[in-house]
C-alpha cells in the first residue's frame, strides 16, 4: 500500500529509500521539491532518475486537507476548518500582528485534559492527528495567504505533548534544512504540563520554544481549573521547567489567562511572582476569553492591578490581545464539532 510521504522525516525517507535500493541522498532531493519548492507531484521533480520517480509514485502519495470553511476576523485573524479523510475536523487560525504571522496549529482531535474553561476538549479525545496531517495545516494556510508564515505555535486544538510521537515529527519536517528550514526559535510548543513529555523534549533537544499553561500559582487553584494539575502538582512541574530553561538556554513562556475574581487577586499576582522568582521566563497574561464554564472576564482594573504588580516585581510580561474573538477564533475557542 502507499504510504503518505509528508510522514516521512527526512531521515525515515532516507532508510525508506535505500531499503529499495536507492541512494538515500535523493531523500534530500525530495524533501526540497515537496517542502521548499513546494511541489506535489514526482513526475516533475526532474533532477531525480526516471526508474525512481516511477517508484516514488508507486509507494507514495501526497495527501491534502478539505478545507470546508475559511473565516476572516474585523481584525484579520482568519480561522480555517479543515475536514479529515475520516471526517473528523480540526481548525487552525492565521494571525497577522506587523511584521509577524503566526500559524496556530491543532495537534489533536478534541482534547482529553478537561480544563475547565477551554472548549477544545469538552468532548474529550477522539484522536491523535499525524504527522502530514499537522504538516498539511501549514501547508495549505500558506497556499492561500499572500504573506509568509513567521511563526508556528502549537496552541489550536490538542495537547502537542500527548501527541508526542507525531508533533516531534512534524516539528522535524518543519525545521529541516533541505526542505522548509523553519527556525526552530520561530516554533513554540504549548503544554498544560505534561511532565515526562517536557523531560523527553528536553533530552531531544530539538531547539523548539516551550509556552506552559499555568493559569493559577496556587496549586489548589490551578487543581480546580486544570485537572492535569492533579496528575503533575505545580511543584513537580516548576522543578522540571526550571531544568528546561537552564539546558535550554533559554526561557519558558507561562500562559497565564486572567480569570475575573479567581486568579487576579494581589495575592495571586504575589504568588505568581513568588512562583517565578529567579527563573528565565516570560509571562504571557491573557485575559479569559468567553467559552465555558462559569468564568468571568476581568476587569480593566483588576488587569491592570494585576500588570502593576508584576511590573513592581521586575518580572517581564506581555499582555496579550486576544485575537478573532468575533470569528471563536482566540485562546480557548476552538472547537470543531467532529462527529
Ligand atoms: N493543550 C495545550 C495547547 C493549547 S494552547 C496547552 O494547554 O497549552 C491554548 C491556550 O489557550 C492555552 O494556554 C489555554 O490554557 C488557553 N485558553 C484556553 N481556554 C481559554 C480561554 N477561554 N481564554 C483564554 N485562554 C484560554
Amino acid at each position: 500500500m502507499a504510504e503518505d510521504i509528508k510522514n516521512y522525516t527526512l531521515s525515515e525517507l532516507k532508510s525508506a529509500l535505500s531499503t529499495k535500493g536507492f541512494a538515500p541522498y535523493c531523500a534530500g532531493q525530495v524533501f526540497n521539491w515537496i517542502y521548499a519548492k513546494k511541489t506535489e507531484n514526482f513526475d516533475l521533480m526532474t533532477n531525480i532518475s526516471k526508474e525512481m520517480r516511477d517508484s516514488l509514485s508507486e509507494n507514495f502519495y501526497f495527501s491534502k486537507l478539505k478545507i470546508s470553511k475559511r473565516e476572516v476576523s474585523s481584525d484579520k485573524t482568519e480561522k480555517f476548518l479543515f475536514e479529515l479523510s475520516d471526517g473528523a475536523s480540526i481548525e487552525s487560525v492565521f494571525i497577522p500582528e506587523g511584521s509577524r504571522f503566526t500559524l496556530c496549529l491543532s495537534s489533536q482531535v478534541g482534547c482529553k485534559y478537561g480544563c475547565k474553561f477551554c472548549i477544545s476538549g469538552a468532548r474529550g479525545l477522539k484522536r491523535n492527528l499525524t504527522a502530514s496531517e499537522i504538516v498539511n495545516q501549514y501547508l495549505t494556510v500558506s497556499g492561500l495567504i499572500a504573506e509568509k508564515i513567521t511563526n508556528m505555535v502549537f496552541m489550536g486544538i490538542g495537547e502537542p505533548l500527548d501527541n508526542f510521537e507525531m508533533t516531534v515529527k512534524a516539528i522535524k519536517i518543519f525545521t529541516e534544512h533541505k526542505g522548509l528550514d523553519f527556525g526552530k526559535r520561530r516554533i513554540s510548543v504549548s503544554t498544560c504540563g505534561i511532565i515526562p513529555q517536557i523531560e523527553e523534549l528536553s533530552r531531544l533537544k530539538l531547539g523548539v520554544k516551550l509556552s506552559v499553561s499555568l493559569h493559577s500559582a496556587d496549586s489548589e487553584i490551578r487543581s480546580k481549573i486544570m485537572p492535569v494539575n492533579n496528575k503533575y502538582p505545580l511543584g513537580e512541574l516548576m522543578k522540571v521547567l526550571k531544568n528546561f530553561s537552564e539546558s535550554e538556554k533559554y526561557p519558558v513562556t507561562f500562559e497565564y489567562a486572567l480569570f475575573g475574581s479567581l486568579n487576579t487577586s494581589r495575592l495571586d499576582a504575589q504568588k505568581l511572582i513568588r512562583l517565578l522568582k529567579g527563573m528565565n521566563c516570560k509571562i504571557n497574561l491573557i485575559p479569559y476569553n468567553a467559552s465555558q464554564g462559569a468564568f468571568k472576564q476581568p476587569t480593566p482594573l483588576e488587569v491592570e492591578d494585576f500588570c502593576k504588580e508584576l511590573e513592581n516585581a521586575g518580572l517581564f510580561y506581555t499582555l496579550r490581545k486576544s485575537r478573532g474573538q468575533d470569528i471563536h477564533a482566540a485562546c480557548g475557542q476552538l472547537y470543531a464539532l467532529w462527529g
